[in-house]
């Protein structure tokens, strides 16, 4: 049988009994759904409860409990008996339930994360759970989407996916509907199809779904693979740690017991029962019921305030985190971009007013208001501004008025609106874009071609240290420019610069955009502020308080970034590196430690980013990086907490993070790892409190033993003690509040171990 990529589209689309404008009607993909399963990789399975229930019954308390209810039978004691028996259905009882609690609670909270779609039903384009998607449905893929399910491509413009998940190409292929192939081909050279688990880097695409779930590529591997995922947290391997210590200290005891009843000639079934009762005694049962209680807890109240946290591990690594990573534009910023001053190539400098994407606002030169029409040179150069550009500005609900693509952009149709230019009349007028290189943070540019009455004009529009390369100026202009970038950069602002080329006759693919840009002149350059966000300044004192080390990563050039670092107080704001100089030192001895010690990354490309968070973790820090777009992927995997931005982050960022902040705030993150610190010191307060009950017990049959003293507690009241009366003030232990100094000591060190600390102050 062919595979889908060796038919045409129609075809496909026939055999899946769809509608390439309509799609499917929404009954039909219900009933798809319900015989086909949900969207899902199955990773593992899913705790059931019966498997829960098993792991509370197969474990070494239990087989120990049973035993000493058949020694105590067997001496002939059947109350005791009856009670070890009642104990032993309690604590499996207590434990099943508390953690079948906890797991209903975090899956309710994670099934508030959830991967969307674009789908077009019954004529209509939703928004839609991936799970839901069904095989049939059409999707509409835009950049930044994580793609579903795999399918066959109907229409497309500009499109590119990233595959390296499937393939391990790291580059972006482009796709397109026409090319159908006779041959078979492998995965990567399918250009027709898209797969699931890829992302789209550019353009849009309408597909046909082919495939979903576990019948997708992704989901063939996955299913042969099929690992369960085993990675213990740091706290897993103390606790683990810590209950190795005292089953070692009571299986001592339990010896010395032995012996000393020997010595003593008293009945060795009852020696071997007082051995059992201790051993019972040393199990911290109650630890993994309280800790699976804590940390769902926590999860919870992150929640409440603003940060998704996906897994219980990451909930506690957040408390462990040293140092914060964060995007500077939108996460510490605002991401209201507003053009405030303007410098043509004639050094003519002219200010706007106005507030953010309020197209109120006026163009002032030296303080006057001017008619922006009487200046030819001016409104070309914002004319420029406005074709070379994807976003649009409207009006939400509430009269404000909001960006629909880059913010960046936004402020130059904003700046268009002011002088009366926009893009639609534009093109209405018989502007034509007949090519576009889209903007990219590796690249730092946007490419459009123009074409009116046959007249032909390359515009790109970019950072300013880029574009002046590019450019074909004499030394004189470019110098004096560069000076008017300074000047704009030493005011934190965001400098872009417009050129172009009239009467461009170059190739229109992109490889030939890139390289044909002879006779580019740079008309003039726009100063774009982003306010830091009102509550920027205090969070970030609340972390270095805390001791925790902020560093800001922004494509901007080094001047504004070092101006608003310093604004919202960054420690150390002057200890800045560039993209550059990560990529000239990379390979240094002493480079993980020059990048913990600087605080600015600036002109910094997404691959800059995973050098800069390997590092930190050579230096032995737990990291917390933030991104958004698909390129920040592998650095938000690679950091121990990846932070995804909510509102303008894209589906991919969000799959490949850890936590997703659903207010996009920095303060939120600070807000989270004060949260995760509490976690940490209610966990070490129930396990120092579990951890001396038990070892007063030991200690107390120990000695009564070699004493040759009467048991000072029966068995059976251990068993009471251990397996019920313990359990609820541990509880309780772990909803303590906040310590008072829990944002003003240090991050906890990773030599700080649960153990060696208690052992000693029990001891
Ligand atoms: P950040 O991560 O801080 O948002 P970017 O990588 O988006 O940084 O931007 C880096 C530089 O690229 C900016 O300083 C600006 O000069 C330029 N730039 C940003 N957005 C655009 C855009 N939409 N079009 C053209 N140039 C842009
Ligand atoms: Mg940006």
């Amino acid at each position: 049988m062919k595979e889908y990529y060796q038919i045409p589209v129609d075809e496909t689309i026939k055999q899946f009994e769809t509608d390439q404008k309509t799609g499917l009607a929404q009954q039909t993909a219900d009933k798809r759904l319900d015989e086909n399963g949900p969207n899902e990789i199955q990773q593992g399975q899913k705790t059931s409860p019966w498997k829960l229930l098993w792991n509370n019954i197969n474990n070494l308390i239990v087989y120990l409990l049973l035993a000493a209810a058949v020694i105590s039978f067997l001496m002939d004691d059947l109350a005791e008996t009856i009670a070890i028996l009642l104990a032993l259905l309690l604590a499996v009882l207590t434990g099943f339930f508390t953690e079948l609690k906890a797991q209903k609670s975090v899956e309710s909270l994670q099934s508030m994360i959830y991967t969307t779609t674009t789908v077009i039903r019954d004529g209509k384009t939703q928004t839609i759970e991936a799970s839901k998607v069904v095989p049939g449905d059409i999707l509409l893929l835009r950049e930044g989407d994580a793609i579903a399910a795999d399918g066959r491509i109907i229409a497309s413009n500009n499109f590119a996916c990233i595959e390296s998940a499937l393939t391990g190409e790291s580059d972006a292929v482009e796709k397109n509907a026409d090319e159908i192939y006779e041959e078979e081909m492998p995965l990567g050279d399918q250009g027709n199809v898209v797969f699931a688990g890829t992302a789209v880097t550019r353009g849009y695409a309408y597909i046909v779904v082919t495939e979903t779930g576990m019948e997708t590529e992704v989901g063939k591997i996955s299913g042969m693979l099929d690992e369960e995922n085993n990675d213990k947290t740091p706290l897993d391997i103390e606790l683990d740690k810590l209950s190795k210590a005292i089953i070692f200290a009571a299986l001592i005891a339990g010896v010395a017991v032995l012996i000393a009843g020997l010595i003593t000639d008293k009945p060795f079934v009852e020696m071997i029962h007082i051995s059992i009762i201790l051993a019972v005694a040393a199990i911290p049962e109650a630890m993994p019921a309280v800790e699976t209680i804590t940390l769902s807890k926590g999860m919870r109240t992150m929640a409440e305030r603003k940060a998704l946290v996906k897994t219980l591990p990451a909930v506690e690594t957040l408390g462990a985190t040293s140092v914060i990573a964060s995007d500077k534009t939108g996460t510490l910023t605002e991401n209201q971009m507003m053009a405030s001053e303007v410098v043509l190539s004639d050094e003519t400098h002219y200010e706007v007013t106005g507030e953010g994407y309020d197209p109120n606002g006026t163009i002032k030169k030296d303080e006057k208001e001017i008619n922006p029409a009487d200046n030819k040179d001016l409104m070309q150069f914002i004319q420029a501004g406005v074709l070379c550009n994807t976003a649009h500005v409207d009006q939400n609900e509430d009269g404000q008025y909001e960006v629909v693509g880059d913010p960046t952009d936004g402020a130059l149709v904003t700046l268009g609106k002011k002088v009366g230019l926009d893009r639609q009349d534009l093109e209405e007028e018989g502007f034509e874009k007949i090519a576009e290189v889209p903007f990219s943070s590796e690249n730092k540019y946007m490419i459009v071609v123009y074409e009116k009455e046959e007249q032909r004009e390359l515009i790109i529009k970019g950072a300013f240290d880029v574009i002046l390369g590019l450019a074909d100026q004499s030394q004189k202009t470019k110098d004096d420019l560069q000076q008017q970038n300074e000047r704009f950069a030493e005011k934190g602002q965001r400098v872009i610069a417009i050129a172009s080329v009239e009467g461009y006759d170059g190739g229109l693919s992109e490889e030939e955009l890139k390289e044909s840009l002879d006779g580019l002149k740079i008309q003039g350059l726009v100063g774009i502020i982003d306010p830091p966000r009102p509550d920027a300044y205090e969070s970030i004192e609340t972390a270095q308080n805390a001791g925790i080390k902020v560093k800001m990563i922004t494509g901007d050039h080094p001047k504004t970034a070092s101006i608003i670092a310093k604004d919202i107080g960054l420690a150390d704001y002057e200890k800045i590196m560039t993209g550059k100089e990560i990529d000239e030192q990379v390979d240094n001895d002493d480079f993980a430690q020059v990048v913990d010690e600087t605080a600015v990354f600036a002109r910094v490309s997404p691959e800059n980013k995973m050098q800069i968070v390997s590092a930190l973790k050579k230096e032995s820090e737990v990291v917390s990086m933030t991104g958004d777009g698909v390129n920040d992927a592998p650095a938000l995997n690679d950091a121990n907490i990846g932070v995804a931005m909510g509102v303008r982050g894209t589906e991919v960022a969000k799959e490949a993070s850890d936590m997703i902040l659903t207010d996009d705030r920095f303060g939120t993150i600070v807000d989270s790892v004060e949260e995760g610190r509490i976690i940490f010191d209610n966990i070490k307060k129930y396990v120092s409190f579990l951890f001396a009950c038990n070892m007063v017990e030991i200690i107390a049959i120990f000695a009564s033993v070699v004493f040759l003293l009467p048991m000072p507690i029966a068995p059976l009241h251990i068993l009471f003690l251990n397996l019920i009366i313990d359990i609820a003030p541990a509880m309780s232990l772990s909803y303590e509040p906040a310590e008072e100094n829990v944002m003003e000591r240090g991050p906890r060190s990773k030599k700080d171990s649960l153990v060696n600390r208690h052992f000693l102050t029990v001891l």
